[in-house]
């Protein structure tokens, strides 16, 4: 059978069962499978414990007691589908399109990890301490295995994110970073119409105080600030006492973020509305991972690999976040989108570019060569 033969028997294996972040027995049979893999291609494997509430992580390495690796390689290993699944809508070929659960979020991208080490230079992999790291929750912000990971990646030089590359085949060279926000305001209730002035309305202080943070956006840093949820008041004919907003930054740059932090706890100390108070607290913290000078070197020799095996590579910036910006978060140089291409992830359109398998699995292998 061919690469891409073995590939697609080996995709369907693994999209055949559910395993959604919260499927623990699904997620680590994965893993299980996964460990399987790498332990025929020699490399030494370890199941790892990430608590009760997920699956079983998988390191897979070839020089297991290095003191550091010359890349770390990671995917994960959950889908964001429900039980039954797996079963209502198993994987599918339509033409160069392969279709199912986690399909190309992230079965073809844990594949691909493997494959490439399995078709790259012996020499190279005998060169090269490498770390392969497949976590069981990113769908859910990794809040169980980001630690572990970056205990990893602290010991790499570099980091190779395989989520797929998106549809139209480019890679990710930066993700935005985000943080949400929550703030509480507390005034007093008072009837609205015979007692107006004796009330103090949160609702009020709560608006105005969404307004000036949503005018901290900065259109020059392309940082953005989204009050996502406002609740407050119970009645039309009462003054509100208490008031809740939920606000959503995005920064591209470390920098960025601070700036951002220190304004909007900045407006927190303000008064809004007479003898209204609000407390706020920042909920999630994810760091943005920039395109940095580190950065650039690995998207060259990653753009230098696709091009050595025919083919041009584009790159994107993207919003959202992945496992990338926890990396990024202690100064590893990471790139994202190393998997194959793919779209229209976390619903049912969702499909894997098949035409893409070989020329990314391909690309992986020769950038392990000039590494
Ligand atoms: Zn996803």
């Amino acid at each position: 059978m061919s690469t891409l033969e073995n590939f697609l028997k080996d995709l369907e294996e693994i999209v055949s069962f559910d395993s959604g972040t919260g499927n623990v027995a699904g997620v680590t049979h994965a893993a299980e499978i996964m460990k399987t893999h790498f332990e025929s291609i020699g490399f030494s494997c370890q199941l790892v414990d990430l608590g009760p509430a997920v699956g079983r992580g998988l390191f897979a390495c070839n020089k297991p007691d290095a003191d550091h690796y010359d890349v770390l390689m990671n995917a994960h290993l959950d889908t964001v589908f429900p039980d039954g699944t797996a079963k209502a809508r198993p994987m599918t070929i339509k033409g160069d399109r392969a279709y199912g659960p986690g399909v190309s979020d992230c079965k073809s991208g844990v594949l691909a990890i493997y494959y490439a080490i399995k078709n790259a230079d012996p020499k190279d992999i005998e060169r090269l301490s490498i770390a392969v790291v497949l976590n069981p929750d990113e769908e859910t912000s990794s809040g169980y295995s980001a630690e572990w990971i970056n205990s990893i990646a602290v010991k790499a030089k570099r980091a190779l994110i395989f989520e797929a590359a998106r549809a139209g085949g480019e890679l990710v060279r930066s993700r935005k970073g985000s943080s949400t926000y929550v703030a509480t305001f507390n005034g007093s209730s008072s009837h609205a119409g015979n007692a107006h002035y004796k009330g103090a309305n949160a609702n009020v202080a709560a608006m105005r105080f969404a307004l000036a943070a949503y005018g901290l956006a900065d259109p020059d840093h392309n940082t953005t600030v989204n009050p996502g949820i406002m609740k407050g008041g119970s009645a039309s004919n009462v003054i509100s006492d208490s008031a809740r907003i939920e606000i959503d930054t995005r920064y591209w740059t470390n920098e960025d973020d601070v700036a951002l932090d220190e304004a909007i706890f900045k407006l927190a100390e303000a008064t809004w509305s007479p003898r209204v108070t609000q407390t706020l607290t920042r909920t999630n913290h994810i760091s943005a991972m920039p395109f940095s000078e580190n950065t650039k070197e690995l998207v060259d020799l990653m753009t230098q690999a696709a091009k050595e095996e025919g083919f041009d590579l584009k790159w994107v910036d993207a919003g959202g976040a992945s496992d990338g910006n926890h990396i990024a978060e202690i100064g590893i140089p990471v790139i994202d989108g190393c998997g194959p291409a793919g779209g229209d992830f976390h619903c049912d359109r969702e499909f894997l570019r098949i035409d893409t398998i070989e020329e990314r699995i391909r690309m992986v292998s020769r950038f392990l060569h000039l590494i």
